[in-house]
């Protein structure tokens, strides 16, 4: 069966689950330079999920129903797109997505181009339900949702919140062919842009990223600050696939770069899709071989040995980083 992935309205999807809307919110520069957020459009936008006030807090990863008639204000003011769910005859995901503009709460819902001044009472992202404007809408950070669901097995709502998201993202930096700067179109049939004047084709990037619980000898795990971090707090190495490596590599590379020591036995644990903007985070645990912890002075401000009495600060737990060592705490890891 084919697919629409591009519908100019909605009036031919019933999408009875709940469509989404989506904004990138233009925010002040928080001044934590130096870390490196691959592929981060300038460190200075905020990706919200918008939704009228009346959606209960806890249901906003189901969506809007397509029919509240809430979205009348969106619809002037945005694109409607439609992608494929990745569940067997599940009916297509949709999302509104204001690409170039905010939310006027003064002004019933009506987009302003970004980079116009935006008007007091206007869309701010000030971290979980950030703002409420006077038409009754509000936003939240789609990553603020994230902490109390991830559990090593994608919940449904979660998952195709996700997967749009990551399209979303995606669309917005895909609007030119890379090849002959054409703008692009949606190909038919496929999530993928389409060069009308060249035939290139683009779908959407994935940028595998592994995480690494590593356990010494005194049953004790390695944990480690990064600059980027806030103050205390303490989490597993990380870093990103680079060109040419398999995920073993990759790991063991980033661990000689980040502590200074070398790891063996390393096993796959999970994984958790972290579209922020595209990263897919794959979890290992390894054994210590050799080395004492030293950190690389750069990303890295200290990276140590932790036993279960002395835990610090960790990341929360809608984090594959935290899930890994909640099972290590609970004795299921290694
Ligand atoms: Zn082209």
């Amino acid at each position: 069966m084919r697919h629409p992935y591009y519908h100019a309205r909605m009036t031919a999807c019933p999408a009875p689950r709940g469509v989404y809307v989506f904004a990138m919110l233009p925010a002040a520069p928080t001044g934590r330079g130096g870390s490196r957020r691959r592929g981060a459009s300038g460190g200075r936008d905020t990706p919200v999920l918008l939704f009228p006030a009346s959606v209960p807090e806890d249901r906003l990863l189901d969506g809007i129903a397509a029919d509240d008639p809430a979205l009348e204000a969106i619809k002037a003011a945005a694109e409607y797109v439609e992608i494929p769910d990745l569940a067997a005859r599940a009916p297509p995901i949709g999302f509104y997505a204001l690409h170039d503009g905010v939310l006027d709460a003064r002004n019933d819902g009506a987009a302003h181009p970004a980079g116009a001044a935006h008007p007091a009472g206007a869309a701010h992202p000030a971290g979980a339900s950030g703002w409420r404007s006077a038409s009754g809408w509000r936003s939240v950070e789609l990553r603020a949702l994230l902490p109390s669901v991830f559990t090593g097995a994608l919940e449904g709502s979660l998952s195709r919140a996700l997967r749009a998201w990551h399209i979303f993202q995606w669309r917005r930096e895909s609007r030119y062919c890379g090849s002959c700067g054409s703008p692009n179109a949606d190909a038919d049939g496929e999530t993928a842009r389409k060069c009308p004047a060249c035939g290139r084709m683009e779908y959407p990037r994935i940028a595998p990223a592994v995480i690494v619980l590593i356990t010494s000898a005194r049953d004790e795990i390695l944990l480690a600050h990064n600059r980027a971090f806030p103050p205390g707090l303490y989490s597993l190495l990380a870093g990103f696939a680079e060109a040419g490596e398999d995920l073993e590599s990759a790991l063991v590379r980033e661990v000689r770069e980040e502590a200074s020591i070398e790891v063996e036995d390393i096993r796959y644990a999970a994984s958790q899709p972290w579209p922020f903007p595209h990263s897919l985070m794959i979890g290992f645990t390894a054994r210590h071989r050799s080395g004492e912890p030293c950190p690389d002075g750069a990303e890295i401000e200290d990276v140590r040995w932790f036993s279960r009495e002395n835990l610090p600060a960790l990341p929360g737990s809608g984090s594959v980083s935290r899930y890994l060592i909640n099972r290590w705490r609970a004795g299921e890891l290694p």
